[in-house]
């Protein structure tokens, strides 16, 4: 095949020859007649195509739109690379003899003739409308959220009523009649970004995540080949959704429906850009074939109440239902990233009960998981249940704050809008890049660091960043979007271009978004390294820290836009609190030190317990113990300091010239007292601390320290909170009998404590929490915490259950009013409310919650 665009009648030639060679592969059906009377044609791609009607089947539909060229020859290529590979790759071989392809290559062959002949920016069909304009949007035509509009000569006009063309009504008609579509796509340009359906609500729906799933899957099959990486975006609020598109017609049956939005022209380069969207997309394809059966009525059910169970520092408990089934077992999928893929990449568990813990995970980050079942005789997948999002606990030194972007320090600056750059700040989002009407665009972020503490010591910063659109970045492989850091006195005024595109950088960080990997509804983030920890940690004195979002600078001759949207969550354009720039700053206190000296110390030989330390092997190799005490309570408050670090100093009075094997042990014990040999002999060891020391150190060293290890630590930390003792003990060991041989420790025994300030237990709950409706949205409100230590009050709505975590749902706010509007929230669909109050670690408290249900009046 050539290396060019195919005119529709080279298109139905080849189809028709492809259908001649290849008679048991592929069958062509007509099924209906445009207005220009050509023949709409539908390819049907299964092993012995006669009994494809039978079979789950996947639709394909391309170039709905006239001028977008993509979907008609994609369709063909990917018809051509089925019929050669149909017996040579596996994927290929099963998932024909399985599923069925439906293809129609061009839903609007009249619109593309005329795009290729007369106008190539042509967009609708040709139908010849009442007062004598041309065309309707086609993918404005469809029933589901069908708006009649007046304007005929609009690009998006609808039509009269719906289904009043003959192209859709064609593609209506063969969908109605065949039920055995699991899956659908819509082939468009231009954008690198994938639209999966929606039910014109801003809520998540059960099968949102395969939706997901299956772009963020085609995602790494791209990948592979080009490096580039499309976006994941439902639309999301105040963004009108689109009405009478034939996605939501699709999935209104039942059907997974995803518009791909290919490459960033319409009708591009072809063999330097049309050719590399094309190969991307076949592996794709492929890809989204062989999940057809996955979707039918074959498939094993979806996993149900796949939830949280229990969240550690390092690891994650999750549970979920499933009925007991010899034949099944599970795959549970992990990522830190939203929208990511379900593949080998990401699978962390193949299990048979319904639980799985995850482990050596980072603390304080966010994690993404979900699940599908497996016949293990099928080998078929259930769909995808709903994703999980957990947030690791704090270590016990951590503290997190997630900043949200300062609204007056948060805008964009343009190279030729010097006026009113002022007044992009806090109002809709940023505009990175360049164009021609504003040239040089810098993307500013600002965040108030008022709640980090002075003597914070960062561990780890993620910045995170929305980006809403890219529609705007129109050129293939071109230019990098970098994040740096700007020094504070570089600049005077952050609403002045000239200031910010001259501030100096402190640093950039992490790497730069190449334009492939550009998306859309995934959220970016940068993770800080050591030394870019270090340049932030900087600013804490500053009260603040401003960041430069830098785009291309320049443009090739001939282009006009490489611009990129990123949201700020303000303003009538911006997705609201939920997309707003976050720091996400981990970070821990500078340590107090305390010395306490031992209160008691001992020495228990076989006959008898006398003062002072000492420990080694009597005359007879009997063991001398020597005991120690220490009152913790002279520690501060445990509720309000946590120990970080604790070791033991002691040093020896004596020392032996000849060598020996012997080596001490401190142990942690439990004693009621101390009174005989036997007492000790039979204590209740509970760890020992540290590493032991071997008498050979003693002669080199002026003290011994033995550090406590993690459990001493935590153990130590119990006792603190308990009031209880400290009590150690010297244990002496020689393999050999050793005799006589006693080490005299000096009464200068001390334990060296390191400790932060640090609240331990979260707050109470908020108690009376409401649903009332105000002002056509839902409003929640509580009683509140009155306590010093409250930060604020944290709600989140989760559409599937109730949410067992700060991060386990959709944040709706976060501050120290009473109440709250959900103001995206549908009257219409079930959903379940949290609250969690919280300190300044924070310490989440249990959730308050409640369920809102569509059939109560509130
Ligand atoms: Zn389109």
């Amino acid at each position: 095949m050539k290396n060019q665009y195919m005119s529709y009648d080279e298109s139905l030639s080849f189809l028709y020859e492809m259908q001649k060679s290849h008679p048991d592969l592929i069958e062509i059906v007509k099924i209906g007649t445009t207005y220009e009377d050509r023949d709409i044609v539908l390819a049907k791609i299964s092993k012995d195509v006669s009994t494809a009607d039978s079979k789950p089947a996947m639709l394909y539909t391309g170039s709905i739109h006239a001028r977008e060229w993509v979907g008609h020859e994609l369709a063909l290529k990917f018809i051509e690379y089925l019929a050669k590979n149909q017996n040579i790759d596996p994927t290929v071989e099963s998932s024909l003899a399985s599923s069925t392809l439906y293809m129609v290559p061009c839903l609007n062959p009249d619109g593309y003739e005329y795009s290729r002949k007369h106008f190539s920016f042509w967009r609708k069909n040709r139908r010849k409308n009442y007062d004598g304009s041309y065309g309707v949007d086609l993918n404005r035509n469809f029933s589901i959220g069908f708006t009649k509009q007046t304007n005929t000569s609009s690009n998006v006009y609808g039509g009269e009523e719906p289904f009043s063309e003959a192209e859709t009504i064609a593609i209506k008609n063969f969908v109605d009649t065949h039920e055995n579509i699991t899956i659908a796509f819509d082939y468009h340009s231009q954008g690198n970004v994938f639209f999966p359906a929606h039910k014109f609500m801003h809520e998540a729906e059960v099968n949102g995540t395969d939706m997901n799933v299956l772009c963020a899957n085609m995602n790494d099959e791209f990948a592979k080949v080009t490096g580039r990486k499309y976006g994941i975006h439902r639309g999301k609020p105040p963004t009108a959704l689109i009405s009478g598109s034939g996605r939501e017609y699709y999935y209104s049956k039942g059907i997974i429906a995803i518009v791909v939005e290919v490459g960033t022209k319409n009708i591009p380069d072809y063999m330097k850009s049309m050719s590399g969207s094309i190969n991307e997309n076949i592996p794709a394809l492929k890809y989204a074939f062989s999940e057809v059966m996955n979707y039918s009525s074959y498939a094993p059910s979806r996993v149900e109440d796949f939830t949280i169970d229990s969240i550690g520092a390092t690891s994650v408990s999750l549970i979920w239902k499933y009925e007991p089934r010899e034949d099944i077992y599970f795959e549970v999928y992990r990522s830190t990233q939203d929208k990511d893929a379900c593949n080998d990449r990401t699978r962390v568990g193949i299990v048979g009960e319904n639980r799985f813990t995850d482990s050596d995970l980072v603390s304080s980050c966010n994690y993404f998981y979900t699940i599908r079942a497996v016949n293990k005789k099928s080998n078929l997948k259930s769909p995808f249940a709903p994703i999980v999002k957990v947030r690791t606990e704090l270590e016990d030194d951590e503290f997190f704050k997630l900043i949200f972007a300062s609204k007056t320090g948060t805008g964009y600056l343009g190279e030729f809008t010097q006026e009113q750059n002022r007044t992009h700040f806090g109002l809709n989002s940023l505009f990175v890049g360049i164009n021609k009407s504003k040239g040089i665009c810098n993307g500013v972020v600002s965040f108030d660091f008022a709640t980090i503490p002075q003597n914070a010591i960062i561990k780890s910063v993620r910045f995170y960043l929305y980006p809403m659109n890219r529609v705007g970045a129109k050129i293939e492989k071109f230019g990098q979007w970098d994040l740096s850091l700007l020094e504070a006195n570089s600049f005077t005024e952050v609403t002045d271009f000239d200031d910010i595109e001259n501030a100096d950088a402190k640093c950039t960080i992490g790497q730069a978004i190449k334009s492939s990997q550009l998306t859309q509804g995934i959220w970016n983030f940068w993770d800080f390294s050591k030394y870019e920890c270090e340049m932030l940690q900087e600013e804490i004195v500053n009260d603040s820290a401003t960041f430069r979002i830098d785009g291309p600078k320049d443009l090739p001759d001939g282009e006009d836009s490489q611009m990129m949207q990123f949201d700020i969550g303000y303003g009538q354009f911006g997705g609201g609190i939920q997309y707003r720039p976050i720091l996400d700053i981990k970070y821990t206190v500078e340590d107090e030190k305390i010395h306490l000296q031992a209160s008691s110390l001992y020495t228990i030989c076989m006959n008898n317990k006398e003062e002072g330390l000492k420990s080694g092997f009597d005359d007879n190799s009997n063991r001398v113990y020597g005991y120690l005490d220490f009152d913790i309570s002279q520690l501060p408050n445990p509720e309000e300091n946590r120990i970080t670090e604790c070791a033991l100093r002691i040093r020896n009075k004596n020392k032996f010239k000849t060598k020996s094997d012997v080596r001490f042990y401190v142990e942690l014990v439990e004693l009621d007292e101390v009174g005989s040999y036997q007492d000790i002999k039979d204590r209740d060891k509970i760890e020992y601390i540290g590493y032991e020391v071997a008498e050979s150190d003693l002669n080199n060293k002026n003290y011994q320290y033995f550090k406590f290890d993690t459990l001493s630590k935590i153990m130590l930390d119990k006792m603190h909170q308990e009031g209880k003792k400290l009590k150690l003990v010297i244990k002496p060991t020689s393999s050999t009998g050793v005799k006589s041989r006693v080490i005299n420790w000096d009464d200068d025994v001390s334990l060296s404590i390191k400790y932060i300030q640090k609240r331990r237990s979260p707050l109470p709950a908020v108690s009376n929490l409401k649903i009332t409706k105000e002002q056509k949205m839902i409003k929640l409100s509580w009683d509140g915490v009155s306590d010093k230590a409250l930060n604020g009050y944290y709600v989140v709505r989760n559409s599937f259950h109730t949410p067992k975590h700060f991060m386990d749902g959709v944040k709706i706010y976060g501050g120290k009013d009473n109440y709250t509007f959900d103001n995206f929230a549908s009257f219409d669909k079930e959903k379940y409310y949290a609250v969690f109050t919280y300190d300044n670690v924070p310490n989440f408290s249990t959730p308050a919650m409640i369920k809102y249900n569509p059939l109560e009046i509130y």
